[in-house]
């Protein structure tokens, strides 16, 4: 078969993008072959308003947001959850769990054994709790000496086994990108994808922050399905680092970006937020489905 220049160039988008058939789904919502992205909301536990688990699980529930993000305070409270979690739909999104001050990629080898122990045990609760992921940020600014490639072989060399862990306890852990005030290391979403594509565990996954990436990315939709198949959490927040909708940034362009991958994952809220919770969260809800509808592939 001989390709004229347009086949072919169309021909190899569509492989380069892992398609069979090139062109869009009717609706224009995905890619074909591809799934239709979903958008479910997610909020940190810390965010949400309430004196207690059930109150908080109580308050999503009213407002339609099916997934709570807790901490690494999960790790012996599991049942605390798993009991306050039966009487509600909510579910477990991600659990925000950080870097442990940096130790897995410390300079001092003697750290980083220890380090990978604590997260698997993380990585084993988050489990139990069905959660997409635990959250990773291999090191905030002035956590490690080690230089940006010493740190990425670490990684290499050390996620693999934590991937698999994560896979048998049926959970993932989460790379999480952050703009470089806070962490040289790891700043776009791409390149974390292509650290968990080097590990070669479906345990090593990704995740995207709009804070973060505002900062860090050229293109929300072009950072988004960089992440393509590794991508399985997003962080909410606008450019003021408050809710989305409470300042000019728009999640038009980053959510055509989801809808392209057919992102099925969460979307949870890490802001702050100007105003009365109970006001201000509705109107962010309603804000993020009006932008999710105008992306438009
Ligand atoms: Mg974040």
């Amino acid at each position: 078969m001989t390709l004229n220049r347009r086949e072919f160039l169309a021909a190899g988008a569509a492989a380069a993008s892992g398609f069979v058939a090139a062109g869009l789904a009717e609706g224009g919502e995905a890619p074909a072959g591809r799934r239709q992205a979903v958008l479910r909301l997610s909020a940190q536990e810390g965010f949400v308003p309430g004196k207690s688990l059930e109150e908080k699980l109580a308050k999503l529930e009213k407002w339609g947001i099916e997934g709570l993000e807790p901490g690494g305070g999960i790790v012996g409270n599991e049942k605390h959850y798993l009991d306050a979690l039966r009487n509600t739909k909510v579910k477990i999104s991600a659990i925000c769990w950080g870097s442990g001050g940096g130790a897995l990629v410390s300079e001092d080898p003697a750290r980083r054994g220890p380090a990978a122990e604590e997260l698997k045990r993380v990585l084993s609760s988050a489990g139990e709790l069905r959660s997409t992921g635990v959250i990773y940020v291999p090191a905030f600014n002035g956590q490690t000496k080690l230089s940006n490639q010493e740190i990425r072989k670490v990684l290499t060399d050390t996620l693999p086994a934590l991937g698999e862990h994560a896979l048998k306890a049926g959970t993932r852990l989460l790379l999480e990108p952050l703009n470089r005030g806070e962490a040289f290391f790891l700043r776009q979403v791409a390149d974390a994808a292509s650290i968990a594509r080097d590990c070669k565990s479906e345990g090593v996954c990704v995740m995207g922050d709009f804070y973060h990436m505002y900062i860090e990315e050229t293109s929300d939709m072009g950072a988004f399905i960089s992440g393509g198949k590794w991508l399985h959490h997003v962080h909410l927040a606008s450019r003021t680092r408050v809710l989305p909708g409470q300042d000019d940034r728009s999640f038009v362009d980053g959510f055509r970006g989801l809808k392209y991958i057919g992102y099925q994952d969460f979307c949870s809220f890490e802001c702050g937020c100007r105003g009365d919770k109970e006001v201000e969260i509705p109107k962010a809800i309603a804000f993020l489905k009006k932008e999710w509808e105008q992306a438009k592939l």
